[in-house]
């Protein structure tokens, strides 16, 4: 499952991924990071049977972790089955099925290119 860090700017020169993947022996995968000095935001996939533990974790270290389930919504009412957001989309969350747009939102990294992409502004970034 995808969990998306928060780090604030106290800690962002720490090795905080390093360090968790150490403690809790998870194979994670970076799939997102923006990073400056002053703070990150950083997209991980992580087994989800190591979830809570690698949660946890962060958490003991000051990031704010918040799971991605729903990443990105659409208004049903707006879209238009353009595919505007099936070429942009980095990770293949949306695609064609009976020439109807659909999307498998567990693959979203939130890097919000499709809400840009969007001609219709029917897509929203879910953040909690
Ligand atoms: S770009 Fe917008 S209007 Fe076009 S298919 Fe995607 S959500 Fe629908
Ligand atoms: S924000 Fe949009 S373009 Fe980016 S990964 Fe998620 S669905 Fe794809």
């Amino acid at each position: 499952m995808k969990l998306m860090l928060h780090v604030a700017p106290g800690i962002v020169r720490q090795p905080l991924i390093a360090s968790v993947i150490l403690e809790t022996n998870a194979l994670v995968n970076i799939e997102r990071a923006s990073i400056d000095a002053v703070s990150g935001e950083i997209v991980l996939e992580v087994p989800v049977e190591k979830s809570q533990e690698v949660m946890d974790a962060f958490e003991r270290r000051g990031v704010k972790v918040v799971p991605l389930e729903n990443p990105v919504i659409r208004d049903e009412n707006e879209c238009v089955h353009c595919g505007g957001c099936v070429s942009i989309c980095p990770t293949g969350t949306f695609r064609f099925e009976d020439w109807r747009v659909v999307a498998d939102s567990g693959k979203c990294i939130q890097c919000g290119a499709c809400i840009v992409a969007c001609p219709q502004r029917a897509l929203n970034l879910v953040t909690k």
